[in-house]
């Protein structure tokens, strides 16, 4: 389970393994407590979304002030439903890393941060070697294996072992929402889908299995289990919302070695 909190107003999320490792800082962002207006009210951190870049840079301030993270030492990501990781370094500070879907880094001075909307968030966190990754895992990216990807993209760059990481996946579009068509259906693995009028699929189990077969121990993943079409008032979803909505963001930043 994730735990919500609501400090100042601002609603958000997080892992409490992560935040009991001492280790992160980080959230998942709710649609509560910010200053955007209209479709996307109030805590819209989507570029492309009908909002202004000033009350999304204003929201990522206030989201940074209830959680910790610098708001001015972001390395986003420019998403494109695939599966490249970029190895996040200070000198990304301030930029969106075109067609990268996941991020990875292990220097505290960097923050990073993913956007979703229904989209499957994945963090990573390597408790030894001190690294973290965040991944996009839409449908796409998920046939794709991004998880397994991040996670090989960290053993390359920082060594890290998969029985280390302490892993979550985040609010996103539950199986009792994601209805497919079945050329997308065909792309899953049988136990994943479940038939009604269409075919429906199971991300999270999906993404589940990918982190255990990666090497992820089962009692170091965290699941929220919170569709965001069925919590409408907390969470944007484009597929909740029509396409007229905003997007959460998650972000982490390795707190200094003390
Ligand atoms: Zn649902």
């Amino acid at each position: 389970m994730f735990k919500l909190n609501d400090i100042n107003g601002i609603k958000f999320y997080t892992i409490p393994s992560f935040s009991d490792s001492h280790l992160v800082r980080h959230a998942f962002s709710t649609r509560v407590g910010g200053v955007s207006t209209g479709e996307t009210a109030s805590m819209n951190f989507g570029f492309n979304r009908k909002d202004t870049t000033e009350n999304v840079m204003q929201n990522f301030a206030l989201l940074g002030s209830v959680c910790g993270v610098d708001a001015n030492a972001l390395v986003m990501t420019k998403q494109v439903h695939g599966s490249s990781v970029h190895v996040a370094t200070p000198q990304d500070i301030g930029k969106r890393i075109e067609g990268a879907d996941a991020l990875v880094t292990n220097d505290p001075q960097a923050a990073i941060c993913t956007f979703y909307a229904d989209c499957v968030p994945l963090f990573f966190l390597d408790t030894r070697r001190r690294a973290i990754g965040l991944a996009h895992s839409g449908w796409r990216s998920t046939a794709a294996n991004i998880a397994e990807r991040t996670i090989g993209k960290m053993a390359q760059a920082y060594g890290t072992d998969p029985s280390d990481i302490l892993a979550a996946i985040g609010p996103s579009i539950g199986v009792c929402h994601f209805e497919v068509d079945t050329d997308v259906a065909a792309r899953f693995d049988d136990r994943y889908v479940t038939m009604s009028d269409k075919p429906h699929i199971d991300l999270w189990r999906v993404v589940k299995d990918q982190l255990l077969a990666a090497g992820v121990k089962e009692n170091a993943i965290t699941s929220a289990g919170l569709c965001t079409v069925c919590h409408k008032d907390i969470f944007y979803s484009y597929r909740g919302d029509d396409g007229k909505t905003g997007s959460m963001a998650a972000v982490m930043q390795l707190t200094q070695k003390g």
